[in-house]
């Protein structure tokens, strides 16, 4: 499938759906800054749930978008694959930091200043690494065609990248200054430093995202909601002043709406995929199995259900039937008014036959040039004779429009046959009666059904005596 047509655009609902949260998204924010200020108390609970939540949805949603890159092979989705691997990565150990201190081995002690410059990592380096993954999205996108060996390599590198920010964090081999007091108030480095210059990122690749991506997909969509989220949160954390303050527990659910808008987004893309694909599935065995002219089913579709057929018939011990039709002295026909009248004809006669197929068991195919198959499981030979003289008497009723106005008359032979279901029956035989029927209606005149009911001897002296008549009937009246 080309990679264009896997692109889902965002629908009318879905403009909709990203004004109201944006809105909502807005509206919170304005209140936490006028009122996050306030204290509250520092739960460990919540941070349990928060920290996982956060955790499940980036790196979800970080495999998500690689799969897409893998798909794609669109620089742009492996470098947001990283932005979310980022914060999947950063962001336990973050978590785990505000409320309690780390001093596994004695090379690592650390607490409450290193919480707040992981935060600061995490949250510059998210939105960084989106702006990069815009800024490779141009008129064209970036697109390797080895996204396997791209993927390991960008990892890798990342996974290095973040074990040396963990590193140089953790160890305290670099003196970070402590930008949040013990009691849990922000200084002005903070709040003044910081803060902005998180939000001058958030801002940068909110921007990025709605000028580069122009909501062309719903994931560039989604991708806004999340940058506009994050970027309501780092201005309400500033806002907020302290940890653990009203502002900032809002500032923790912004930052969740951030991490699930787009994961989100993925599923519902990935769910929309899944039924387009089972549907081209459905529409591509259906191409496979009609032919075009006729509309009616193709040689292969005929082969596989008579094989099936013929099994069922012999464990249910039941009649399965075979009509076998013949358009007459098509060849002349084709001769005297060309051969796109004769496709028109095809399709006429085909429509006839289709006209008097009414059980959902039934299959009625176009076996080869202007040879016709019906098969009907279930059913006597009888039956199958009289549909047989059904659809003839139809054909043979039915006159041909020419392209001059003119009308000429078609008909069609036909041979039945029926299988008996024995052990040993199957359906080449089941074919060859109905052939050798069809042969005999045609030797005997044509415009007739006929039963396999002469003998080889009947046949051979039919043979003998093979009639080349004038076809009278596709004169012109
Ligand atoms: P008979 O009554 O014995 O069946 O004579 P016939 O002329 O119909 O039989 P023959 O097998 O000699 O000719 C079949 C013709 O059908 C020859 C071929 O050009 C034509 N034909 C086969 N497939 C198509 C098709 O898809 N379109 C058109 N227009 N003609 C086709
Ligand atoms: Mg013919
Ligand atoms: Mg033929």
């Amino acid at each position: 499938m080309p990679v264009r047509q896997l692109d889902i655009k965002p629908g009318k609902k879905q403009f909709v759906s990203i004004a109201i949260v944006s809105f909502i998204l807005l509206i919170g924010s304005g209140w936490a800054i006028v009122n996050g200020a306030e204290e509250g108390v520092s739960s460990p609970s919540f941070l349990g749930s928060y920290g996982t939540a956060v955790i499940i949805f980036e790196m979800i949603t970080a495999l998500l978008l690689l799969a897409q890159f893998l798909r794609t092979g669109r620089f742009t989705y492996a470098f947001l694959s990283m932005a979310y691997l980022w914060v999947a990565l950063i962001s336990p150990v973050q978590i785990i930091l505000l409320t309690e201190s780390i001093s596994v081995v004695s090379a690592f002690h650390a607490g409450g200043t290193e919480a707040s410059w992981l935060w600061t990592f995490w949250h510059i380096g998210f939105p960084i690494i989106i702006a990069v993954a815009l800024s490779l999205n141009g008129s064209e996108p970036v697109v390797t065609h080895r996204p396997v060996f791209w993927a390991w390599y960008l990892y890798s590198a990342e996974i290095v990248i973040v074990a040396l920010v963990l590193w140089l964090t953790l160890s305290g081999w670099v003196a970070f200054p402590q930008v949040v007091s013990n009691d849990n108030h922000y200084s002005h480095v903070l709040t003044e430093v910081i803060g902005p210059l998180v939000a001058f990122a958030c801002a940068l690749a909110l921007l990025m995202v709605v000028f580069k991506g122009r909501f062309k997909t719903d994931i560039y969509a989604w991708l806004a909601v999340a940058m506009l989220a994050a970027l309501c949160e780092s201005i309400v954390a500033v806002y907020s002043g302290s940890r653990f303050s009203v502002g900032w527990y809002v500032a923790r659910i912004l930052s969740l709406i951030s991490s699930s808008s787009v994961f989100i987004a993925l599923l519902l893309n990935t769910m929309t995929l899944y039924l387009r694909v089972i549907e081209q599935n459905r529409e591509l065995r259906e191409i496979a199995s009609i032919d075009k002219l006729s509309q009616l089913a193709n040689r292969r579709e005929f082969d596989e259900r008579l094989k099936d057929e013929v099994k069922r018939a012999i464990r249910e011990r039941k009649e399965t039937s075979l009509i076998m039709l013949d358009i007459d002295f098509f060849k002349t026909f084709n001769d005297s008014y060309g051969h796109p009248a004769g496709d028109r004809c095809i399709t006429q006669v085909a429509a006839s036959i289709r006209k008097f197929i009414s059980r959902p068991a039934d299959l009625a195919a176009r076996y080869g040039g202007e040879e016709f198959a019906v098969l009907l499981p279930n059913t006597s030979e009888q039956a199958a004779f009289e549909l047989a003289e059904v659809i003839r008497t139809n054909i043979a009723s039915t006159p041909f429009q020419l392209d001059d106005g003119d009308h000429v008359t078609v008909t069609a032979s036909f041979g039945v046959a029926s299988l008996n279901p024995t052990s040993t029956a199957d359906g080449s035989e089941l074919i060859k009666s109905a052939d050798a029927a069809l042969y005999l209606a045609k030797r005997s005149g044509r415009n007739r059904v006929q039963r396999p009911t002469q003998s080889w001897h009947f046949e051979r002296q039919c043979q003998e005596s093979k009639v080349e008549g004038h076809p009278e009937l596709l004169r012109k009246h």
